[in-house]
């Protein structure tokens, strides 16, 4: 069976224009099954030749700002980098690996890393105003309105992905991975799938996804690793990784099955429990959240500006 992938990311693309997509709010209480249409991206990291394609397009789409080095600059690739807050997504490069006895690549293998849109994400459970919300389409999104800077989420994250804007001193944010959420919405692709030489990152519904990766593995026996990287990690992503090896040894954590909301949120209440009458917090967080909102209304001008910078997607 041929699997054509432009018929593919159109079919993907009409599918997500035409789900109108509410937000929806996961807090605590039993992990959210992923809706039937959640969509998400499949990365082929054995097509992936490290040409920093998708950075670019990813800055361009954010307005971020432009990084130090240009993106056709390739050495930057020979040190393992992180995401920032000037960088939504990076690409990796790792050489070839001995383990144990077996030499598991030839060739260097890139690898493009940004959120991964855990189905039952950490950030959004551990963020106790709901600034960080998973809606019905995948997305994992921010809203910069309803953030206090607790920065509670870059402590829950098993990915390490929210940053934050330290050098921002009155209007920091956190910043990360948007899913192009608002292009997705309309129907469009995110940025660093339509701009991909190699056709690395095919974007569509995570369940044909998940189909598509199967495929793969069965059609190329030898080439893939039996594991698709987020189909189950941490209570699945919506991105989804194929490799040729061991994913330990390309920049992947290795995580159990279980989201670790579950965890964070016993520790909040722990938290809240022992250390703050929940009459008296509320009333502390609301200042917190007024003094922000006011420091942000009278340094960034309309709260559509406001939000528009926050989710430049
Ligand atoms: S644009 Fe594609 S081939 Fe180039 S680095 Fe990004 S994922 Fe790899
Ligand atoms: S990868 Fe981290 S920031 Fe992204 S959704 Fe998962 S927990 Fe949140
Ligand atoms: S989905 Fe959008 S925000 Fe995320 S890495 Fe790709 S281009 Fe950047």
């Amino acid at each position: 069976m041929e699997i054509n992938r432009r018929s593919f990311l159109k079919f993907s693309g009409a599918l997500a224009a035409g789900s109108a997509l509410k937000p929806t709010v996961v807090h605590g209480g039993k992990p959210p099954a992923p809706p039937e249409d959640a969509l998400g991206c499949l990365v082929d990291t054995t097509l992936c030749v490290g040409c920093r394609k998708c950075e670019q397009a990813c800055n361009a789409r954010h307005h971020l700002p432009k990084p130090k080095e240009s993106f056709e600059e390739m050495t930057v690739l020979e040190n393992e980098r992180r995401m920032d807050e000037t960088s939504y997504t990076v690409v990796n490069k790792y050489y070839p690996k001995q383990i144990g006895t077996l030499t598991w690549r030839t060739r260097p293998t890139f690898v493009k890393f940004q959120c991964m849109h855990c189905n039952d994400p950490s950030c959004v459970s551990a963020c106790i105003v709901g600034a960080l919300t998973k809606q019905e389409n995948g997305a994992v999104i921010y809203d910069p309105k309803k953030c206090i800077g607790c920065r509670y989420c870059m402590v829950a994250c098993p990915f390490q992905v929210p940053a934050y804007e330290y050098r921002n001193a009155l209007t920091p944010q956190v910043r990360k991975c948007t899913f192009c959420f608002q292009y997705v919405k309309e129907g469009g692709l995110p940025a660093c799938a339509q701009v991909c030489p190699r056709e690395v990152i095919t974007f569509g519904k995570r369940a044909d996804l998940l189909r598509l990766a199967k495929w793969k593995m069965k059609s190329n026996p030898g080439k893939y690793v039996d594991h698709i990287y987020g189909e189950k990690e941490v209570g699945g992503t919506s991105w989804l990784y194929l490799a040729s090896e061991p994913f330990e040894s390309i920049g992947f954590p290795k995580l159990g099955t279980k989201a670790p909301p579950r965890l964070t949120e016993s520790i909040q209440h722990g938290l809240f429990q022992y250390f703050a009458a929940p009459i008296g917090l509320y009333a502390l967080l609301g200042g917190i959240m007024w003094f922000t909102g006011y420091l942000k209304h009278s340094h960034r001008g309309t709260p559509q500006e406001t939000h528009e910078k926050g989710d430049a997607s």
